[in-house]
C-alpha cells in the first residue's frame, strides 16, 4: 500500500473506487461540506477511466437496446471483427442480463430511456464544463460537437430516426451531405457520403480529467489512498458499517459508496444482492497526433469506431465484447479499429503508436446508471453502471449523489437511477 488508510471514517463517506465517477462524487461531496476518504485497489484513474475516447456525448442518449437490435446483434455475431462480440459460455448472470436487455428492445422503452438519458447527459455536459472552468482542470476540454459519418446511404437515412428523437429530447442535430462534412472536417475522405453533426457534444483527455479531479479532491481536504484493495463490506444486522481491507484490517465508515464500476456485483454479492452489471469490454489505440487529425470527434457509424484527437494525441476506440474479465488484447479487434478508420479518413493512424488498451464498461441492462442509497442496507450507496457514458456523466453523478447524501433538492429526478429498481 502506498499509504495506510484511516481506519476510522465514521464521520465520513468512504468511497471505494477512484475512477472518474468515484472522484467526481468525492469532489461534489467535499463541495457540499461532507468529508471523504477514497480507496482504490490500483492507481486512481488507472482502470476504465484511463483509455476511453473522452467524448462528452448528449448525442449518445439513445440506449443500445433499440427495436431491431436483436437482428443486428445476430448479424454481428457471425462477423469476427464486428463491433459486438459475445463469448459463448455458460454464465447464468450474463444470460439473465441479456434477457433483461433484449426485453427492452421495443419502441416504448427505447423512447422513454432516450428522454431520461438526454436530460441527464445535457445537465452533466454543462456541469462538467463548469467544473473544469471553476477548478481550472487542464484536460483539453473542447466544445466542438461530434460528427457521425456514413458511407452507406441507407444507414445515413436510418440515422434520421435517431435525429428526430434526439431533437424532441432537446439535443440539436444537423444533417450534412458529403461536401459539407469535408468542408467542416477536411480529415474525412471522399468515400463519406454524409453525416450528422451534434453541436452540443464536447471532448477532453480523460486521463487528464481524472488527474485534475484527483488533485482537486486532495486540495479540498479529501484523502485518496491508492493500492488499497477492499475485500468486502462490514455489516451489522443489514446496516453497512465499513469495509474489510484485503490485508485483514477493517475501516469503519458512516457511509460506504461503491464507485467500483464492473466490479460492484462482486462486492455486494455477500449481502445477497444480485446487481446486474456486466463488463462490456472495449479497446483503444492511442497515437501521436497525425498531421491531418480531425478537429471534431468522429463516430464512424457503419463500423462503430470513435476517433478523438487532442492537441497531444489521437485515439481510435470501439467494440463491445461480453467476454467476462478476460484482459487479453485481441489483435482482430485492434485491427478492426485501424481498418475502420482507413475507410473514412485520409490519415487513419498517427505516426507513433503509444498505447494499446482495453477496459470494461460497467453495463446495466436498462442503460441507466445506478446512483443512490441501497434501501435494504442503510449506510450503503452506489454510483455505478455508467456503461459507455461514465466520463460524460461523471459530474452529474457526483452532484446527484451529493444532493441525496445531504438531503438537498436533487439536481435531477433520482427515481430512474435508483438501485431499488433491481
Ligand atoms: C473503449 C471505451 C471507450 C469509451 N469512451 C467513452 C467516451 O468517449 N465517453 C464516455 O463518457 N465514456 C466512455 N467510455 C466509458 C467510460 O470509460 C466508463 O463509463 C467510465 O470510465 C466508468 O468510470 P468509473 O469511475 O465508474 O469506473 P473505473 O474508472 O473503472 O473506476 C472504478 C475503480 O474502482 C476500483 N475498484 C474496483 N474494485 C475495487 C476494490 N475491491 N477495492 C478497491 N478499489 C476497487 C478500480 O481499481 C477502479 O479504479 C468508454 C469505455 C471504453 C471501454
Amino acid at each position: 500500500m502506498t499509504a495506510s488508510p484511516p481506519l476510522d471514517c465514521r464521520d465520513q463517506v468512504l468511497i471505494i473506487g477512484a475512477g472518474a465517477v468515484g472522484l467526481a462524487c468525492a469532489l461534489a461531496l467535499l463541495q457540499a461540506g461532507v468529508p471523504v476518504t477514497v480507496l482504490d485497489r490500483g492507481r486512481a484513474g488507472g482502470a476504465t477511466s484511463h483509455g476511453n475516447c473522452g467524448t462528452i456525448t448528449p448525442s449518445h442518449a439513445p440506449p443500445l437496446a433499440e427495436p431491431g437490435m436483436v437482428w443486428q446483434l445476430l448479424r454481428w455475431m457471425r462477423q469476427p471483427d464486428a463491433p459486438f462480440y459475445l463469448k459463448p459460455r455458460w454464465d447464468p448472470a450474463l444470460a439473465g442480463w441479456l434477457l433483461r436487455a433484449l426485453r427492452r428492445c421495443n419502441r416504448r422503452d427505447f423512447e422513454a430511456t432516450t428522454a431520461i438519458r438526454a436530460e441527464l447527459l445535457l445537465a452533466s455536459r454543462h456541469l462538467l464544463q463548469q467544473w473544469i472552468q471553476d477548478h481550472d482542470i487542464d484536460c483539453g476540454f473542447q466544445s466542438r460537437g461530434s460528427l457521425y459519418l456514413h458511407r452507406d446511404r441507407a444507414a445515413l437515412a436510418a440515422g434520421g430516426g435517431h435525429a428526430a428523437l434526439l431533437e424532441r429530447a432537446g439535443i440539436q442535430v444537423e444533417r450534412l451531405d458529403g461536401d459539407q462534412v469535408r468542408a467542416l472536417e477536411p480529415a474525412v475522405n471522399d468515400q463519406v457520403i454524409g453525416g450528422w453533426l451534434y453541436p452540443q457534444d464536447a471532448h477532453l483527455r480523460p486521463d487528464r480529467l481524472v488527474a485534475g479531479l484527483l488533485d482537486r479532491v486532495r486540495a479540498a481536504g479529501g484523502t485518496v489512498i491508492e493500492d488499497c484493495p477492499v475485500a468486502g463490506l462490514l455489516h451489522e444486522r443489514g446496516r453497512i458499517t465499513g469495509v474489510r481491507l484485503a490485508d485483514g484490517q477493517v475501516c469503519r465508515a458512516g457511509k460506504v459508496l461503491l464507485a467500483t464500476a464492473s466490479w460492484t456485483p462482486a462486492l455486494v454479492r455477500e449481502l445477497g444482492l444480485r446487481l446486474p452489471v456486466q463488463p462490456g469490454k472495449g479497446y483503444s489505440l492511442t497515437y501521436d497526433r497525425p498531421a491531418r487529425a480531425p478537429r471534431i470527434p468522429l463516430v464512424l457509424a457503419e463500423c462503430q469506431v470513435c476517433v478523438t484527437a487532442w492537441a497531444d494525441g489521437y485515439r481510435l476506440g470501439s467494440t463491445m465484447e461480453f467476454s467476462g474479465f478476460d484482459d487479453g488484447l485481441n489483435p482482430v479487434r485492434l485491427d478492426a479499429l485501424k481498418r475502420g478508420a482507413r475507410l473514412y479518413l485520409h490519415e487513419p493512424e498517427g505516426p507513433v503508436l503509444r498505447e494499446q488498451w482495453s477496459g470494461w464498461r460497467p453495463m446495466v441492462p436498462d442503460d441507466l446508471p445506478v446512483i443512490g442509497p441501497v434501501s435494504r442496507h442503510p449506510g450503503l450507496w452506489l454510483a455505478t453502471g455508467h456503461g459507455m457514458l461514465g466520463i460524460s456523466l461523471s459530474a452529474i453523478t457526483g452532484q446527484l449523489l451529493a444532493d441525496l447524501v445531504t438531503g438537498r433538492e436533487p439536481v435531477v429526478n433520482p427515481a430512474p437511477f435508483s438501485p431499488a429498481r433491481f
